[in-house]
């Protein structure tokens, strides 16, 4: 150990920098909080006993000890300019192909897109020079900020001081200063203690905090940053923005997570709408999503229009949020047998809607945000996905409402509940379980499946309540108990013939639609059409080995294992040997018949709002009759099918004289044999 207190202070000061890097850029830490804090308060005696070695950027050196006097404005060197938004996905692929056009790339340059969380907090630019921290100022009007250096020097995951040997000489960083939904938990029953009041929402308290006089106040608050852009540098080695992450990250800057780049924009496209489901599996507030050109050199060829640079969007979504109560949390229970936590809310109205339901994901979420029986919870929803629960406003617990403790036994049919191996799902493993007959029975009835005519949810349940139909081969033999179907209520000779004639036709709906109606895990619509097209007999299927099904395009290893553990399990081969008793088609039906092959070798695209078919309808229809269901319109698209509200890929299709069909003409075609 070194002697002399210089390297002493030295040391320790490197050593509480790593713990922060772990900390905040890292999210793995490797000592606890107290060890921390213990490290810190023998840098702050050291320091005081050899007081001619204080630094500004000590790690002891955030907090200031006096307030300032007033914010002053600073004006930016490079304006911090506001960004375009859209709102829905056509307004951005209209974007998407405008810039494609705009940049005009030489052949064979590619053009990759960066897909990023848009932070929903305070935007702030950082300036280090020779790697030190030395202002930081609010957005402002984008000309000029307010200097609030002192607050941000309070806030644990910005360095005082950049990492490394070779820092930029000047680095103007932006990023977004936030809060967690967890720590505005904690906050405001410290509030709540303290007889104040509490805090409606992240942004409200990282906007307040952050113009602080007093640091002292600021520093309390737990904000938090994450780092997205530059504005002025010298000496930045990133040529692109997947680069300048990591070189942020190596100077100890944390950055906006989840960060992917794509090699076209639709596929930056298609990821966002899979990040929107997952909304509520993030610890803080997002407002939409940020496409940006990861090239550098591109970005500069596009340049900025007086608002916004032209090189990147956001999407945003609608959010709304309201207060209510959590009466009580349920199970339900899927067709494959999946447990899924759901809150039942005293109803609240929330944009336009009343909302009494609120999916809670699994375990691990309830666990996470701590959510009760009795609490009061902030609700949110964003644009068509299920309302979640954001928070828990714990101030306003009162007593100590007790956790939720998840079954361990399904509370349906009492068998003991497995956790998925390695995922976060459980599950009941009673295939015979009543009510993964039921959702199985619904499902296969449905319109995506059979498409049993007659046979909705209502009567299912009934039909399961009344143990007439325990699997799906019971429901071709209804016709043997007509008295009691019409011994059940609301059923008269009408509906039982409707649902008998309904039963009898979805004998013939061919492999595809089987495959997809029996519930296999992994398989959907597209999956099983795929391996209908491939194999075009239930036999022929039966007698694949797993090696084969992988090999087929499309299909991975955790299908093809899926399908051939079905196919060959106990359940799976007794289904299958029940329905083909009592007469389901096990082919692929022929050409003649609802398959016909009027579109082979033709490649469709699908847009706008259609009125009779979801798009997985649409596509699956494509693809039974021989044609390809492709996602962006090119020379090589032989129609496209559009409905209301087509956008850009119907433009795309005029100007490249692709016949465009409506929805009737599509049926016409199809149904032409
Ligand atoms: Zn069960």
């Amino acid at each position: 150990m070194p002697s002399d207190p210089a390297s002493k202070i030295e040391r320790l000061r490197e050593e509480i920098r790593r713990h922060d890097r772990k900390y905040y850029v890292e999210a793995a830490p490797e000592i606890t909080d107290l060890e921390y804090d213990r490290l810190v308060e023998r840098l702050k005696r050291l320091e005081a006993e050899h007081p001619e070695l204080l630094s500004p950027d000590s790690p002891t050196q955030r907090v200031g000890d006096r307030p300032v006097e007033g914010l002053v404005q600073v004006e930016h060197r490079v304006p911090m300019l506001s960004i375009e938004n859209t709102y829905s996905i056509e307004e951005l692929q209209k974007y998407g192909q405008r810039t494609t056009k705009l940049l005009d790339n030489k052949p064979g340059e590619p053009i990759e897109w960066v897909v990023e969380l848009k932070i929903d907090g305070v935007a702030v630019s950082l300036l280090y020079e020779l790697g030190r921290l030395v202002r930081g100022v609010t957005r402002g009007d984008g000309r000029a900020g307010d200097d609030i250096t002192h607050n941000v020097r309070t806030i644990g995951g910005v360095p005082l001081r950049l990492d490394g040997k070779k820092v930029p000489a000047a680095l103007e960083v932006r990023g977004e200063i936030y809060m967690t939904n967890s720590d505005l938990v904690k906050l405001n029953e410290s509030q709540r203690r303290d007889g104040k009041p509490p805090f409606a929402n992240t942004r409200n308290v990282t906007a307040g905090s952050i113009r602080q006089l007093d640091s002292r106040v600021c520093a309390r608050r737990g904000l938090r940053i994450f780092c997205h852009g530059v504005g002025y540098a010298e000496g930045l080695r990133a040529a692109t923005h997947m680069e300048f992450l990591d070189e942020l990250r190596g100077y100890g800057l944390p950055v906006t997570p989840q960060a992917e780049c794509f090699n076209s924009f639709n596929a930056a496209v298609d990821h966002c709408e899979g990040l929107i489901e997952r909304l509520h599996e993030l610890d803080f507030e997002i407002d939409g999503l940020v496409l940006k050109l990861n090239r550098f050199d591109q970005r500069e060829r596009l340049g900025s229009t007086a608002k916004s640079p032209r090189w990147l969007i956001a999407y945003k979504f609608e959010k709304y949020e309201a207060t209510t109560r959590l009466n009580e949390i349920r199970v339900q229970i899927g067709k494959t047998g999946a447990i899924t936590p759901v809150a039942e809310l005293e109803p609240v109205e929330l944009a336009g809607s009343t909302v009494s339901r609120a999916s809670l994901h699994n375990a691990d979420e309830i666990e996470r945000k701590d959510v009760r029986p009795g609490d009061v919870v902030v609700v949110e929803k964003a644009g068509k996905i299920i309302p979640h629960i954001v928070r828990v406003e714990k101030h306003e617990r009162t007593g100590r409402p007790r956790k939720f403790v998840f079954p361990t036994e399904c509370p349906e049919c009492g068998t003991v509940l497995v956790k998925d191996s390695g995922g976060v799902y459980i599950r009941c493993p009673n295939l015979q379980c009543p009510a993964q007959v039921r959702e199985r029975i619904r499902f296969y009835a449905g319109r995506n499946a059979m498409d049993i005519e007659g046979l909705g949810e209502v009567l299912v349940d009934q039909l399961v309540g009344e143990g007439l139909v325990s699997g799906y081969s019971d429901l071709y033999r209804l016709e043997d108990r007509q008295d009691r179907l019409l011994g059940m209520e609301r059923m008269g000779r009408k509906s039982v013939d409707n649902l008998l004639d309904g039963i009898e036709a979805c004998k013939n709906r061919g492999l595809a639609r089987l495959l997809c109606a029996l519930s296999i895990r992994h398989v959907g619509a597209r999956v099983s059409a795929v391996l209908a097209e491939h194999f075009r007999s239930m036999d022929a299927l039966q007698a694949a080995s797993v090696e084969q099904l992988s090999e087929i395009d499309e299909i991975g290893p955790i299908i093809a294992a899926s399908v051939y553990d079905f196919l060959h399990g106990k359940f799976g081969t007794e289904t299958i040997d029940d329905l083909r008793e009592v007469g389901v088609k096990m082919e692929s039906v022929a050409p003649a018949d609802e398959g016909s092959r009027v579109l082979e070798g033709k490649t469709l695209v699908v847009t706008g709002t259609l009125v009779k078919y979801t798009r997985d309808e649409i596509k699956e229809l494509i693809v039974r009759h021989g044609g390809r269901a492709a996602s962006s319109v090119s020379k090589k698209t032989d129609y496209v099918v559009a409905g209301e509200n087509a956008g850009s890929k119907l433009a795309k299709a005029e100007q490249l004289g692709v016949p465009v069909l409506s929805e009737a003409e599509f049926e016409g075609l199809i149904n032409r044999t």
